[in-house]
């Protein structure tokens, strides 16, 4: 059974990690095994852990600090926690060394641009200028717009569809896409909600959360299908 490593977010007051179940069900649903990496100072035994995986999943959560893209911290960026960047640079740069699948969702794809050498609007808003309301945490598994799937990508393949309808609960979103990445689904007001390696290596990520569209969606499982099946390669 192909395991899937999960990272988690971090609670640094309570020193406490955590990840919402859904990631877990979807994994479970698609035939991997779930397990979580805990962020450490000791990047050896993050790499480690990530040997034990087939897979690496970048689940949701808060804000990347903007020093990983090289950028200043504005007042617009929401909160930020470095532990955690650290630990998703690490294997994120340890999983495409190694060849091992990688899926980012919502925070998942921007941390994997912003490592790869792309940028973000640190708030949509304020920064890009779209008529189109992206956080809609009001309604986290409901529709909150379509995406347009570019025709020939890996997520085209995937879905074998040229739109669907998808949450958002994103305030942040993709600037500058990283070297060697390209986009593969477009939000209708120009913002990109999914990229991939252009190079055919499986490495994909998306904006919106298909965990939470499962049950209304099933399409959005084939995701997270994608990856077990890539893991078993
Ligand atoms: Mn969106």
């Amino acid at each position: 059974m192909p395991v899937i490593a999960l990272t988690p977010s971090w609670n640094a007051e309570a020193q406490r990690v955590s990840v919402p179940y859904t990631y877990v069900a979807a994994v479970l649903q698609a035939g991997g095994a779930p397990f979580v990496i805990p962020p450490s100072e000791n990047d050896s035994a993050v790499c480690a852990a990530l040997d034990r995986a087939d897979g690496l999943i970048l689940t949701g959560g808060d804000d990347v600090d903007p020093s990983v893209y090289g950028e200043e911290k504005l007042t617009c960026c929401g909160e930020t926690t470095p532990v955690r960047d650290r630990l998703e640079q690490t294997l994120i740069r340890h999983a495409l060394k190694r060849g091992i699948p990688v899926l980012g969702i919502c925070r998942g794809i921007q941390i994997l641009n912003a490592v790869l050498g792309g940028t973000l609007y640190q708030d949509i808003a304020e920064q890009f200028g779209t008529q189109l309301k992206h956080p809609r945490s009001d309604i986290p598994i409901g529709d909150a717009h379509t995406v347009r799937i570019e025709k020939g990508s890996l997520l085209y393949s995937i879905f074998n569809a040229e739109e669907c309808p998808v949450n958002s609960r994103h305030h942040q979103g993709l600037k500058s896409i990283a070297p060697g990445m390209r986009i593969s689904a477009w939000a209708p007001d120009g913002l990109p909600e999914a990229i991939e390696a252009e190079d055919g290596r499986p490495v994909l990520g998306v904006q919106w959360h298909p965990e939470g569209l499962i049950e209304r969606l099933p399409l959005q499982l084939s995701l997270f299908r994608w990856i077990v099946q890539e893991a078993q390669k």
